[in-house]
């Protein structure tokens, strides 16, 4: 055993995408499955909550005319199409038991989330992916990690980026000297106002002194061996 027994994954949508960013990749989905596959075989009780950002987001309701509410509403079905996708991979390379649970109901193809049940389902070893975001509007995926995490009493939150290893001082992408943090509080995070995710969801995980692991999805082997004891990426704690 490693030096988690139960963690939340943090897929978010764009590590479905590929490089083009948008929609689906079938290879980033069959690398995802074994990933998520190869955690979930070394015996670590494993939860997906899964993003939906390649499909749609919330906050794109003003350039497309449409009311926010409605297009958060847009978001969350996206959340549930990634859902299934990851399910269907899962179950194509062997996984006997995935569960698909939803914030908002489906009942004809995913169960509603329910926490005690949630939680059944992780010990008897079943594989939980989490859909629907928190179910609410004006609020993220990111969000719902934090919060499942934190009602699922896990050990780490492990939080799959696209393009980027860890959190930078500055954005790596346009700053080629950005320096990566091995280690990094939650207050620093916010005084050096670097971006990890969605504020709130943050200022939640360091109010519950949740520990979580930045990482890059499309590393192999990332997510097992941050299970198994390694610091790949960067590590954010409350102290
Ligand atoms: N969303 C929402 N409430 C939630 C989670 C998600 O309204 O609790 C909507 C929101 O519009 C968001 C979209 O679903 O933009 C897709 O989720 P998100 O952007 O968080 O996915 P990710 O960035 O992880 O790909």
């Amino acid at each position: 055993m490693g030096r988690y027994a139960r963690v939340v994954v943090k897929l978010s949508g764009e590590a479905f995408a590929g490089a083009a960013g948008a929609g689906t990749d079938p290879a980033c989905l069959a690398h995802l499955a074994d990933e998520v596959a190869s955690v979930h075989d070394r015996g670590v009780q494993t939860t997906v909550v899964v993003g939906g950002g390649n499909l749609f987001r919330g906050r794109l309701a003003g350039s497309w005319g449409i009311d926010r509410a409605e297009a958060d509403d847009i978001g969350m079905l996206g959340t549930v199409m990634n859902a299934l996708m990851l399910r269907g991979a899962l179950t194509a390379r062997g996984e006997p038991d995935v569960r698909v649970m939803t914030a908002v109901p489906m009942q004809s193809f995913a169960e509603p989330f329910i926490r005690l049940r949630a939680d059944r389902h992780l010990r008897r070893g079943r594989i939980v992916l989490l859909a629907g975001g928190t179910g609410q509007p004006y609020v993220t995926a990111d969000y719902a990690a934090v919060q499942r995490s934190l009602e699922l009493s896990v050990d780490a939150l492990l939080v799959a980026k696209r393009g980027v290893d860890g959190v930078y001082d500055s954005d790596p992408k346009t700053h080629p000297d950005a320096k990566r943090y091995a280690r990094l509080t939650y207050r620093e995070a916010l005084e050096r106002r670097v971006k990890v995710m969605d504020t709130a969801a943050f200022v939640l995980a360091e109010e519950q002194g949740l520990v979580m692991h930045v990482f890059d999805a499309a590393r192999p082997g990332a997510m097992a061996a941050i299970c198994e004891g390694r610091d790949i990426g960067t590590v954010v704690t409350a102290d």
